[in-house]
């Protein structure tokens, strides 16, 4: 077997057909990523390789640091040329790491290129790639097209305009008949800002601009509570189909309304909640919204774990998602029995993702949701996608194990990219290759019986199908 060849990761026959005959033919439903709708409302041509694919990338960024690499030609004054040069000299230097497999997927699914990237060929690939993003039709928008991505979405805060969304419905709405441009674009509602109230002037400076484009005064609490459900039906009207939190973890009580109340006008007046009292108004917010996407029918999605900028040094120099965060060990399950025991008791419970950072939680997340399902939306509550220090081959093949030992497989929503690239779009192939792999070696070892049409049901609804109908991507 060559290297990344048509068969790459696909150890049997029926994994290559259940890839290449099922897998591959889905629609890319990438329902949480960071790519800027202002790219694809513009169908922004990218000036040169470095802004498409190095920019915000903190996978690659990390890998350069722990290559030695100078932070200047990382993320600082060093030339575009001079920091693609430095990822080229990282390249052989990432064998065996998730990244080694993507920079080679992507050159070859986005531009046609089957070098290797290393010094002696970073010339070469930087001119082809180049005269192909700067005259070709690698645009925002070509990109998505060319991948077959039906479903975008993007990550936005309550105080976002949603211009850029308006701005890609017109688009489509004026070239209905001859547009080629099909891809649902929707954003997703992310109030983490709230959430600051340890640093007030953060939170009074999104309450200003919160009350300025829901047109509500948000620096009291009730005006607050008013603000963010005026977004969250502005947000509906915009396609919004799914709400989006990030913690540590989540507290394991809730405090009242009234408590909350008073953490929030504190913070407005210019006192810091402490962290006790900002984790309990963060549990507050996130009961209160996921109240509001259960009565709307979305999602609610919880991103837990991360450690966030444990070192003082970059994160004073770089500021946040800058690839300093690590995975934390912060106790989940308390706040997640809270979270979805209080939404269970009041019949509130909406469609819920976990994302889970640290692999000795995994299971923890597998199982818990089995405890909750309201018995009337298949996979209602589920650990989703790998994510973040876990999408790469191992992380994914482990992934799938404890779905399939602790859930149902069946039923689980795939993958996405979590971007902020858009030429991440072969994660997807990455991750389809895995599963075709994984379910191929069990009909191959006689642990499944080799009924396609139960296979290919399956493949199809893990690469798209679960994610359209637990999103409701399927109706207009
Ligand atoms: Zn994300």
């Amino acid at each position: 077997m060559n290297f990344c060849d048509e068969d790459f990761l696909l150890s049997n026959a029926v994994a290559e057909d259940l890839y290449h005959n099922v897998a591959a033919e889905q629609p890319i439903v990438d329902f949480h990523c960071h790519l800027s709708p202002r790219d694809i409302a513009e169908d922004r041509q990218f000036e040169n390789l470095q802004a498409i694919w190095l920019d915000g990338d903190h996978y690659k960024w990390r890998a350069m640091r722990a290559n030695g690499i100078s932070e200047n030609l990382i993320t600082g004054t060093g030339s575009v040329r001079e920091k693609f040069q430095a990822w080229a000299q990282t390249v052989p230097q990432t064998l065996r790491n998730p990244l080694f497999h993507w920079t080679h997927l992507e050159l070859r699914r986005s531009f046609g290129i089957d070098d290797l990237l290393e010094p002696d060929t970073a010339q070469k690939i930087w001119d082809e790639a180049n005269r192909q993003l700067t005259h070709g039709t690698l645009t925002a928008r070509g990109i998505l097209a060319r991948m077959n991505v039906a479903v975008v979405g993007t990550t936005d805060d309550p105080a976002d305009s949603l211009q850029w969304h308006q701005a890609i419905a017109n688009v489509q709405a004026a070239s209905q008949s001859q547009t080629s441009f099909t891809t649902r674009v929707v954003p997703t509602f992310r109030p983490d800002a709230a959430l600051k109230v340890r640093q007030p002037a953060h939170v009074q400076a999104w309450a200003k601009r919160l009350s300025d484009v829901a047109g509500i005064a948000a620096d009291t609490f009730t005006g607050l509570v008013a603000a963010l459900t005026q977004r969250h039906d502005d947000f509906a009207a915009a396609g919004c189909r799914a709400s989006d939190h990030g913690l540590a973890s989540l507290a394991d009580t809730v405090c009242t309304p009234a408590e909350a109340g008073r953490i929030w006008e504190q913070a407005m007046a210019g006192t810091p909640a402490n962290k006790e009292e900002a984790d309990r108004f963060a549990l507050w917010i996130t009961l209160f919204v996921s109240r509001l996407n259960d009565s709307k029918g979305w999602v609610t999605q919880l991103h837990l774990g991360a450690f966030r900028d444990p070192n003082p040094l970059l994160a004073s120099l770089l500021g946040a998602d800058a690839g300093c965060d690590t995975i934390g060990d912060a106790r989940q399950g308390p706040g997640l029995v809270r979270f979805f025991g209080t939404l269970s008791a009041e019949r509130s419970l909406p469609r819920t993702i976990l994302y889970n950072i640290n692999p000795a939680d995994n299971a923890l997340f597998a199982a818990m949701p089995g405890s909750f399902h309201n018995g009337s939306i298949p996979g209602q509550i589920q650990h989703g996608p790998p994510w973040w220090f876990l999408d790469q081959e191992r992380g994914i093949r482990s992934h799938l194990d404890m779905l399939s030992d602790l859930s149902l497989l069946s039923r689980f929503v795939g993958m996405t990219t979590d971007s902020r690239s858009f030429l991440s779009y072969p994660r997807h192939e990455y991750f389809r290759r895995v599963l075709c792999d994984v379910v191929g070696a069990d009909v191959a070892s006689g642990r499944l019986p080799d009924r396609r049409d139960w296979l290919n049901r399956l493949i199809a609804d893990v690469c798209g199908q679960n994610a359209q109908k637990l999103f409701g991507f399927l109706t207009p």
